[in-house]
């Protein structure tokens, strides 16, 4: 199996090998279809698995499919993720796989200043990666639209969980459209963890898998 047997596009795959990956990985090979295919994603994974590839290639290729005309400022896919560091990561790895396709991305987190994340909304982007709580103190502020996302991404809900971020995720929840498509991470199931993944969740197709 390859990425482009995947159904990724040309711009993917040499963004991909580029980063030396020949062979997707098990999540890949699963969730990348279904992405795609516009389908909600229920993912068990540990970091190591590749993930998030698995969600920022079919990602990049759905919104890079999208007519742009300019006037579309405000973010269509969303990615949350428990701290700044992850949050970074998962950031640089759109950044480096969305090389040669035409998608405006930032990251957002808390302990920097307000001003280059305000900056950057303003000019207009297609993907944000952020953690919960400086998210919603831009929305608060009235910088940060969220009523055009039709994708999220809550990458390692357990943690975000763990780290007390629930008020804000429901918070973030209600500023987005009820229809848009939802991936969720969790390298675990606990109660919580499954109850915040059934409330957000339709029809997912699961993909739970070890280390790649
Ligand atoms: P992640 O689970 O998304 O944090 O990815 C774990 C690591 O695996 C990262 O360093 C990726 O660069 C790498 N990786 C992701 N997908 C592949 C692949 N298909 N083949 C080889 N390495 C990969």
């Amino acid at each position: 199996m390859s990425f482009s047997e995947l159904g990724l596009i040309p711009e993917l795959v040499a963004a991909v090998e580029a980063k030396g990956y020949t062979i997707p990985s098990p999540i890949q090979a699963r969730a990348i279809p279904a992405v795609l295919d516009r389908r909600d994603v229920l993912g068990g994974a540990q970091t190591g698995t590749g993930k998030t590839a698995a969600f920022s290639l079919p990602m990049l290729q759905i919104l890079s499919g999208a007519e742009f005309n300019g006037q579309n400022k405000r973010p269509r896919a969303l990615v949350l993720a428990p701290t700044r560091e992850l949050a970074a990561q998962v950031h640089q790895s759109i950044v480096d796989y969305g090389q040669h396709v035409n998608i405006r991305s930032f990251v957002i987190f808390g302990g920097v200043g307000f001003q280059p994340q305000i900056n950057a909304l303003r000019r207009g982007l297609d993907i944000v990666v952020a953690t919960p709580g400086r998210l919603l103190d831009l929305c608060q502020r009235g910088e940060m639209q969220l009523s055009n996302i039709e994708m999220l991404v809550l990458d390692e809900a357990d943690r975000m969980l763990d780290m007390g971020f629930i008020n804000d995720i429901k918070k973030i929840l209600q500023l987005m459209p009820a229809k848009r498509q939802n991936l969720f991470f969790s390298a675990t199931y606990t109660k919580e963890v499954k109850k915040l993944a059934d409330s957000m969740l339709h029809n997912a197709v699961e993909v739970e898998v070890g280390c790649a």
